[in-house]
């Protein structure tokens, strides 16, 4: 990117201008940018993602703030791959539970229904 008045390549992001510009420019995906030579402002297509915008994606890491190596460890493939191990071995264990009549149900039925003095 260049400025469109000195041609200078030292650009760098300017802060929006209260949030109607901000809104304006995001649905655009445009952004305003400053030139370090000659101090020009100008709008330009912004193509580095916005740091502080909403659509920014936000990993379950980031969401439990974790840094350094647990963030490379908690992936979010990892965690939805672990969560979903988790929930497929729980219905394995019902299941066998249910069909060796490891869980009555009708004495749980019976706990369920008799009446708490
Ligand atoms: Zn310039």
């Amino acid at each position: 990117m260049k400025c469109p008045s000195c041609n200078s390549e030292a650009i760098r992001r300017s802060r929006r201008r209260g949030p109607q510009e901000g809104t304006a420019l995001r649905l655009k995906s445009e952004a305003p940018f400053r030139c370090r030579d000659c101090g020009l402002r100008f709008i330009a297509q912004s193509d580095a993602p916005d740091p502080g915008g909403a659509d920014r994606h936000v990993s379950f890491a980031d969401y439990l703030g974790l840094r350094g190596w647990p963030r490379r460890v908690f992936t979010d493939e990892m965690i939805l791959g672990s969560l979903l191990a988790a929930v497929s071995m729980g219905l394995t264990v019902a299941l066998f539970a249910l069909a060796y009549g490891w869980i009555d149900l009708e004495s749980l039925r019976a706990v369920a229904s008799t009446p708490i003095r």
